[in-house]
Formats: structure tokens, sequence, C-alpha cells
């Protein structure tokens, strides 16, 4: 362990971006590290329409590797393949470690984001990969002319429906409720579009197959009826999981697992900030995770610049 870093920014999504950007500026001497390759999530997104300055929308791998270049630019080093295990905290510094080697920071900005979460039934880990997907924009294309479900209500379940669509010959949306959770647009495309099918007040209850996705159990609550539905590929979007079960319990977390800040995005350790969905928030967006992280970068400089000043004083 050689250096000390100014700023240590954990996770490479929107929020991580941003805050590498604004830190790099401000010439901070500021380490990104990231598990995999840059930009987080959204790379799983085929298409962000709700970002602005991209009118025609674009592609979440396009949107992210556009991060990077700019923050780049500005100097920001970045380490890939580094996975985070543990964040400890050493006198007047906070230490991350990982696999990889441990790091020496006097800030930290956590923007680990989140994983997508399992429906924990019958059949899913075992045909993961074998028809069970979490990315349609990954998956998709393996499903021309098939039939697939789609679980979920929400913006993930109804934007990949709607993807699937390109590919797939009918896609069900296997949904808990008889509303959908997503925004309006998304609904209005999805019920005008003769592909997409829903399924009501149901869940998917077993993922049947050999070696590949053959059939889904359907269950309706309401009536307790179960069907089988002859499919080839099962997506699931039933929400998502914070990535901080690596913090142990060096943080405040939620009862969910999110970090939980003040409105400065101070976390409860003095000089650990968080930004993005890994955040206790109201609101999950790309819009949103980019303003945290400027917000937790210019929020960590100014820690800093009081530090100095301590120091000095001293
Ligand atoms: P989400 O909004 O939490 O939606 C999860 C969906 O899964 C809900 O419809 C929920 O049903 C359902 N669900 C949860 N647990 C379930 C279970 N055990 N069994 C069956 N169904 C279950 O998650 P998301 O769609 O991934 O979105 C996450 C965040 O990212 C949101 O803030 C969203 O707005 C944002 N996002 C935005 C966009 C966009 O703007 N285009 C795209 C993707 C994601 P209920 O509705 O009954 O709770």
């Amino acid at each position: 362990m050689k250096e000390i870093y100014d700023l240590i920014i954990v996770g490479g999504g929107p929020a991580g971006l941003t805050a590498g950007i604004y830190a790099s500026r401000a010439r901070l001497k500021t380490l990104l590290l990231d598990k995999g390759v840059t930009g987080g999530q959204i790379t799983l997104s085929e298409r962000i329409e709700n970002y602005p300055g991209f009118p025609q929308g674009i592609s979440g791998l396009d949107l992210a590797q556009k991060m990077e270049e700019q923050a780049k630019r500005f100097g920001l080093e970045i380490k890939n393949l580094t996975e985070v295990t543990g964040l400890e905290l050493e006198d007047d510094f906070k230490k991350i470690l990982s696999a990889q080697g441990n790091f020496l920071s006097q800030a930290v900005i956590i923007a680990t984001g989140t994983n997508p979460a399992k429906l924990e039934i019958s059949g899913e880990d075992r045909l993961t990969g074998r028809g069970v997907s979490y990315c349609a924009t990954c998956d998709g294309a393996f499903f021309k002319d098939k039939r697939v479900i789609v679980v979920g209500g929400g913006d993930s379940a109804i934007s990949e429906a709607l993807f699937l669509t390109k590919f797939a010959s009918e896609v069900l949306v296997v949904h808990r409720r008889d509303e959908l959770r997503a925004t309006k647009i998304l609904q209005e495309e999805a019920f005008a579009n003769p592909k997409v099918k829903f399924i009501w007040n149901s869940h998917l209850i077993e993922i049947k197959g050999e070696s590949k996705v053959e059939k889904g159990v359907i269950k309706n609550k309401l009536t307790n009826e179960i069907i089988e539905e002859p499919i080839d590929g099962v997506f699931i979007y039933v929400g998502n999981i914070p990535n901080t079960r690596w913090l142990g319990d060096t943080l405040e977390l939620d009862e969910e697992g999110y970090i939980l800040t003040n409105q400065d995005l101070e976390t409860s350790v003095k000089g650990v900030f968080a930004a993005g969905d890994v955040r206790h928030s109201q609101l999950k967006q790309v819009a949103v995770a980019v303003g945290e992280g400027a917000l937790a970068s210019i929020m960590a400089e100014r820690y800093l610049e009081r530090k100095r000043r301590k120091t000095y004083r001293q």
C-alpha cells in the first residue's frame, strides 16, 4: 500500500463516473474501483429515453462509455475487475479492501448500485443461462420467433418486454397485481403492442425444463388456478438488491440494505459518502444518480478542505 488517495469511488455506474468527473476536475487524487467493466446496470438497458441531451434516446452501453471517456479525459484513474470486499476505518484514513490489494484514502464515495433480485423459485438457478435471464439486452436475440415470459410490472420489466418483441413471437408479462408500476408512456406502448400479453394477478411459481427452459408454471393468486405455458425463455425483473453486503456493519443501512445518508449524501461515518441506486432514496433513475454523483463529489471535496484546514491549524 503505497499511495494515499484523496478520494476513492467504489462503483463505476453513472453516479460513480459523475463523481469521478467532478473530483478529477477539482484535481483531487482520485481512484475509481469497479468489480467488472465500468458502466453499472445501465449497460444492461437497450435504450434510455429519459436522460436529457439524447432526444432519440441512447443505449445504456453507449452512455456509460461516453461518461467513462469524459472522466478519463480529466485524468480519473480507473481500476476495473477489482471487487471491493470491505471498508475499514484507520485513524484518519479509510482502507478499502479487495482481492486485488488494499487502498488507502481520505474520503470515500460508495456508488455500488444494485443487482437484480431473484424470484427464488424452482428451476430459476438451474436454468439460468439456459433460458432464464435477467438481461434482455444481453440475451434477447437468442429468442427469435420464440415465446418468452417476463416477470414484473415495473419500468425494467415493461421496457425489456417491449425490447423482446423485436425478437420473440410472443411476450407474456406475468405480474402479481392487475396494474403496472411502470411509467405511463411504457404502459401505453406495451398495451398497444400485439405481441405483448398480460397475465394479471399471477405468480410464476416454477420453471420447468431438462437442459433448457420448456414451461412456466403460473398460479393465479385470486382463483388459485395453475396453468403451464410452453415457453423458451424467462426474463426476471422483480426489483433490485443493493450491493452493500461488503460493508458489514460499518455504515448505517435501512432495513432493505440501502445506505442511509443526510441531504449532503454523508453516511453515518465522516468522510464516507453514498450516491446513486445504492442509497436509500425515493427515485432510482440515471438522471438522479448523475446528480447525486456530482453532489457527493463536491461534498467530499469540502470535507477534505475542512480536514486540511484543521490539520494546518494543529
Ligand atoms: P421496481 O420498480 O422495484 O419493480 C419491480 C416489479 O417487480 C414490481 O412491479 C413488483 O410488483 C414486482 N415484484 C417485486 N417482487 C416480486 C416478487 N417476489 N414476485 C413477483 N413480482 C415481484 O424495479 P425495476 O423495474 O427494476 O426499477 C427499479 C428502479 O429503476 C425504479 O426506480 C425504476 O423507475 C428505475 N428504472 C427506470 C427505467 C426508465 O426510466 N426507463 C428503466 C428501468 C428502471 P409490484 O408492482 O406489485 O410491487
